[in-house]
């Protein structure tokens, strides 16, 4: 469904972060495992188009990413790994002023998108607070809240579990898994029990590069 071919990326100070990637990544949850400085953000941020890559293609369907990004944008959900939240805005001020940028211009409609995200992520109780003032694990969910206004078909979740409590973390994994298996998701992590618990098929990232593809249970005693 989402395929990358051949993408590589050198940054203007000559940092090389990816080289040569290539991945076809099915519907359902997908892990994007690896240390720190794989190369892992850098990718889910060109597939978001929010950078252009050195070289490489990245179609999703039969849409040519990099020729189309605002096709991709409008059908893309994307948590990235530092968020930046408003202070003092309400979370449902946020999501309702999120749902205009997006397109939902009907107030009713708006209305009903924001009120049934505020339940699935379980922050209907703190709909009026100010997300500045939110624990760590209610500020992904918030941040799940966000990326799935519209109903994309392409969820982008980058580190998402970092810093999580236990219980945090369960939470934030079960509202992912809930998200269906019509639509990509991609969970990428350093943490190899985010992918293990959760997503059919992953790969690991090194060096900017594919070291292995496959099922977690035939991969994780490898790495
Ligand atoms: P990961 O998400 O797996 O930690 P990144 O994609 O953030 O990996 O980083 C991959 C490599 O690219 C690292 O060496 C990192 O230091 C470098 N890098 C990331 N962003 C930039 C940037 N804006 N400029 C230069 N180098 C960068
Ligand atoms: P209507 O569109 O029928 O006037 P309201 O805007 O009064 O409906 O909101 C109905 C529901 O949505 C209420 O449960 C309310 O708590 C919630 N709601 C609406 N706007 C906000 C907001 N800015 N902050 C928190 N909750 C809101």
């Amino acid at each position: 469904m989402l395929t990358i071919e051949n993408l590589s990326h050198t940054y203007p100070n000559g940092t090389k972060a990816l080289s040569g990637v290539n991945l076809d990544i099915p519907r359902g949850m997908y892990g994007l495992l690896g240390p720190n400085g794989a190369g892992k953000s850098t990718l889910m941020r060109i597939v978001a188009t929010l950078q252009t890559p050195s070289e490489g293609e990245v179609h999703f369907g039969n849409l040519d990413v990099l020729k189309d990004p605002d096709a991709l944008r409008r059908r893309l959900g994307y948590l990235p790994q530092d968020f930046g939240v408003y202070p003092r805005v309400s979370a449902y001020d946020m999501l309702d002023h999120m749902a205009v940028l997006k397109g939902i211009s009907a107030r009713s409609e708006r209305k009903a998108v924001v009120e049934t995200l505020l339940e699935q992520t379980n922050l209907w109780a703190v709909r009026g607070k100010s997300i500045a003032g939110f624990s760590g694990g209610m500020r992904q969910r918030f941040g799940i809240a966000q990326a799935l206004i519209g109903d994309p078909d392409l969820i982008i979740v980058d580190e998402p579990t970092a810093g999580l409590d236990p219980e945090e973390r369960n939470r934030f994994l079960n509202l992912l898994a809930g998200i269906g298996d019509e639509k990509v998701v991609i969970l990428s992590t350093h943490i190899v029990d985010d992918v293990d618990d959760l997503c059919p098929q992953m790969s690991v990232l090194a060096n900017g590069q594919v070291q292995l593809e496959g099922k977690p249970a035939d991969l994780i005693a490898e790495t």
